[in-house]
C-alpha cells in the first residue's frame, strides 16, 4: 500500500500552506483551516497546533491502518499568531525546532516530507494582547527570538491606526541569522516614526560575526534606569504612567527583565489585576 493512502485525516483539519526557512531551526509558516477560517482574536493570543505523536507514520504503514486509535494521539502545544489580527484564514507562525523537543521536529517533518497537514485547535487563547492597554501609550516589547510573535501581529494589526505614542520592539538572539523579520521590521522602522526596532545579540563573537554592527548583549539590561533611552536614541521614560512593557520567550530574558521594573512600581497584569507590565513565558 502507497504511504500517502494510510495517513488518516481524522486528526487534521487544516494545511500548512507557506513556509521560510529562517536559519537552520527557525521558520515562518502559514496554516490554512480547513474551516475557512479561525474564530476572532486579539493581536497577542497563542492557537494551539497538534501533530500525532506516532507521525511520521511507522515504517510498515500496513501495522498502522486507518482508523487506528495511534492517529488521534497528539502532541499539542501553544503557538502565537504572528500575523495581523484581520486575516483569519491563513495563520502566520514563527517557530523554533527544538531538537530534542516531541512536536517541533514532526512540524519540520511534515512540511518537509508530508503530509502537510495539522490539526489547529478551532478556540484562540491568551490574554497577552493591548486589549486593555489605554490608547496613545508608549509600548516596549521585548521577546527571545520566536518571542517576537505577538508584537508582530499587534504592530500588523494596529499600525497606522494611532493605537500606541512608539512601539519599540527589542529582539533578543544568538546569531544575526535568528533575526528572522530583521529585513521586514527595518522596512516598517523606515517608514514609521513611531516604530524603533532594536536587534540585540547574546552570541559570542564567532556566533555574531564581525558584519555585526548593532547592539549586543542581552534584553533584559535594557530595563535599567536610562538604559532603553541611551540605547535608542530616543527620548523614552519606561515608567508605568506612561508607558507599558511586554515581555516574551525565554523565562532566563524575562525574569532579569522583570527585576528593575517592579522597583520601578510596575505591577503584572494577569485576569484579575490590571496591570503595565505584561509577561507570557513560552516554557
Ligand atoms: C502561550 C505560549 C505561546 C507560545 N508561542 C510560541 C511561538 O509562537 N513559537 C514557538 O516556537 N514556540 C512557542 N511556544 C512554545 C511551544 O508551545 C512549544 O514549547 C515549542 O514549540 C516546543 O515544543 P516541542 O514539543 O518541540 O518541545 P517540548 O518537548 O515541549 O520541549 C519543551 C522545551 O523546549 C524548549 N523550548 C520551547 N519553546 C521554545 C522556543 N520558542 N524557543 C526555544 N526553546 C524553546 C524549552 O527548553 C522547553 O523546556 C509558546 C508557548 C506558550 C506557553
Amino acid at each position: 500500500m502507497h504511504r500517502s493512502a494510510v495517513v488518516n485525516p481524522e486528526p487534521y483539519n487544516a494545511t500548512i500552506v507557506d513556509w521560510r526557512d529562517c536559519s537552520d531551526t527557525l521558520a515562518v509558516f502559514t496554516i490554512a483551516p480547513d474551516g475557512g477560517a479561525v474564530e476572532p482574536f486579539d493581536a497577542g493570543q497563542y492557537a494551539t497546533i497538534g501533530l500525532p505523536k506516532e507521525h511520521p507514520p511507522v515504517a510498515n504503514p500496513d501495522e498502522f491502518p486507518p482508523g487506528d486509535p495511534r492517529w488521534q494521539r497528539l502532541w499539542r502545544r501553544a503557538i502565537t499568531m504572528a500575523s495581523s489580527a484581520e486575516r483569519r484564514d491563513r495563520l502566520e507562525f514563527y517557530a523554533v525546532r527544538v531538537d530534542d523537543g516531541k512536536m517541533t521536529p514532526k512540524l519540520w517533518h511534515a512540511w518537509k516530507r508530508g503530509p502537510r497537514r495539522i490539526w489547529l485547535d478551532e478556540h484562540v487563547r491568551g490574554e497577552f494582547t493591548l486589549v486593555d492597554v489605554p490608547h496613545g501609550r508608549d509600548l516596549v516589547m521585548a521577546g527571545t527570538t520566536t518571542g517576537i510573535a505577538p508584537y508582530l501581529s499587534m504592530y500588523r494589526t494596529y499600525r497606522d491606526t494611532g493605537r500606541w505614542r512608539r512601539f519599540v520592539l527589542i529582539e533578543q538572539c544568538t546569531r544575526p541569522d535568528e533575526l528572522g523579520y530583521r529585513a521586514e521590521l527595518e522596512r516598517y522602522a523606515a517608514e514609521d516614526d513611531t516604530l524603533i526596532y532594536l536587534p540585540t545579540l547574546t552570541g559570542d563573537d564567532d556566533a555574531v560575526g564581525s558584519t555585526w554592527t548593532g547592539r549586543r548583549g542581552g534584553a533584559a539590561s535594557l530595563f535599567e534606569p536610562g538604559a532603553l533611552a541611551e540605547a535608542t536614541g530616543v527620548d523614552i521614560d519606561v515608567s508605568p504612567d506612561t508607558c507599558d512593557v511586554f515581555l516574551c520567550g525565554d523565562p532566563a530574558m524575562i525574569n532579569p527583565a522583570e527585576k528593575p521594573l517592579l522597583e520601578r512600581e510596575y505591577v503584572i497584569r494577569d485576569h484579575k489585576t490590571p496591570g503595565q507590565l505584561h509577561v507570557e513565558r513560552y516554557w
